[in-house]
């Protein structure tokens, strides 16, 4: 009989010095959110590592859904054991057995980690000594392999002992809440999921504020900017949906102003709202989806008319990305297949035929002197919904 834990290793956070601690709370506590389905029978910290020890059966299924917990660089099943070289011999020989496929000869190398130094045998000594065990027992299945191994056998030496083979990566960054929180503005596309979860990733604790204009946008695409917000959540956790119809912006500004200046006095509206929601609600930074380049309003004069109108910083974490690498970065985060079904942006439908690209702040500011901005937001604002969605 040996005892199995799941050992969490946190990369990055082990460099924060005295963050450190802060970091590995919050990321404990987020990991013990994630499994609270299922039977923990301990849980304690040794060295740095989480080790949680729970019904083997349900590792798989546990350890799916600690990899969700940003702050986590590899997550491993391993096998605890006393520090006497007959206890490690006989967790190896157990680990290994788990690891033999039937025809198939397999190359090791043993890692031993030897943490407390006072533990007698050293570590050029014991890894001979493990492999050797393994050998005798299944020659039949497994081989050394110095150089280019199929496998790791990991012997982690410490208050206890551990043995492992598989790291399954986890995304790394930050736990969740560490770096504050942003207002994401999602639209129904690509890039504002992938935003939202660069910044998540970061441990920005990230809410959402869409912008539609009922009736010219659709009640399934506003379910669609919905279920998006749904799959973010996976990441991000409890989400505040905050969702606002911007038709009377549109309308003023059709009415009033230059047709090429729709886009950008259109987007310095929704960043007027954004922070006033952000401001209201204890946010600290907005975070959009814009990638330099890949549309007319995102040019560097763009960005800088958009930013003069609010204080709050803007972050875009896509704005140096490729439309293929946000893709990818889309399709591995699971939010590809739902951005791309087909719906009506509030944008695509009063976007101009040639809207200016790089627009000059006073020229925009003249036009926007033609509408009652305060009225305008005001208007917007106390028409918006607020819902929440749950992970
Ligand atoms: P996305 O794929 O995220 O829709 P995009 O390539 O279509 O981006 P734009 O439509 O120019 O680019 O939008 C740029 C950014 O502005 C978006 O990533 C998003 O953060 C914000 N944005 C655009 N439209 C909306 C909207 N209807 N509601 C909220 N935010 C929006
Ligand atoms: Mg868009």
């Amino acid at each position: 009989m040996v005892d199995w834990y799941i050992s969490v290793s946190f990369g990055e956070l082990t460099l924060k010095g005295k963050n450190r601690h802060t970091f590995e709370k919050r990321a404990i506590s987020k990991i013990l959110a994630a499994i609270s389905d299922y039977k923990i029978e301990e849980y304690y910290q040794e060295q740095g590592k989480l080790y949680i020890k729970a019904n083997v059966e349900e590792f798989d299924e546990m350890i799916d859904e600690i990899k969700k917990v940003f702050g986590i660089v590899y997550i491993s099943p391993c096998i605890k054991c006393e520090k006497t070289l007959e206890s490690m011999q006989n967790g190896v020989l157990e680990l290994m057995r788990t690891k033999i496929v039937e025809g198939k000869l397999q190359t090791f190398k043993v890692d031993v980690h030897r943490v407390d130094k006072r533990f007698e045998i050293k570590s050029p000594e014991l890894n001979p000594m493990l492999g050797g065990i393994i050998l005798k027992n299944y020659s039949k299945y497994f081989k050394v392999d110095i150089k280019n191994p199929d496998m790791f056998v990991y012997v982690d030496i410490k208050d206890n002992c551990y043995v492992y083979t598989d790291r399954i990566k986890g995304w790394g960054g930050l736990p969740i809440g560490s770096s504050g929180r942003g207002l994401l503005l999602l639209s129904g596309g690509i890039d504002s999921p992938v935003a939202a979860f660069l910044m998540a990733k970061r441990g920005v604790k990230v809410d959402c504020l869409h912008f539609h204009s009922y009736p010219f946008t659709s009640q399934r695409g506003y379910e669609k900017v919905k279920k998006l917000a749904s799959e973010i959540s996976y990441y991000t956790g409890n989400i505040t949906f905050y969702s606002i119809n911007l038709l009377p912006v549109y309308k003023a500004i059709s009415k009033n102003c230059k047709e090429r200046m729709m886009t950008i006095i259109s987007r310095r509206f929704m960043m007027r709202m954004a922070e006033r929601i952000a401001n209201e609600n204890k946010i600290d930074a907005l975070i959009t989806g814009e990638s330099l380049g890949q549309v007319a309003s995102q040019t560097i004069q763009g960005v800088s008319v958009i930013n003069e109108v609010v204080d709050l910083p803007i972050l875009r974490p896509l704005i140096a990305s490729d439309k293929t690498e946000i893709i990818e970065i889309a399709r591995q985060i699971g939010t590809y297949d739902t951005s791309i079904l087909p719906f009506e942006d509030c944008c695509s439908v009063f976007t101009p035929k040639r809207p200016v690209t790089k627009p000059r702040l006073y020229d925009v500011k003249s036009e926007e002197e033609k509408l009652d901005i305060e009225a305008l937001v005001q208007e917007c604002i106390d028409n918006m919904e607020v819902i929440k969605i749950n992970q």
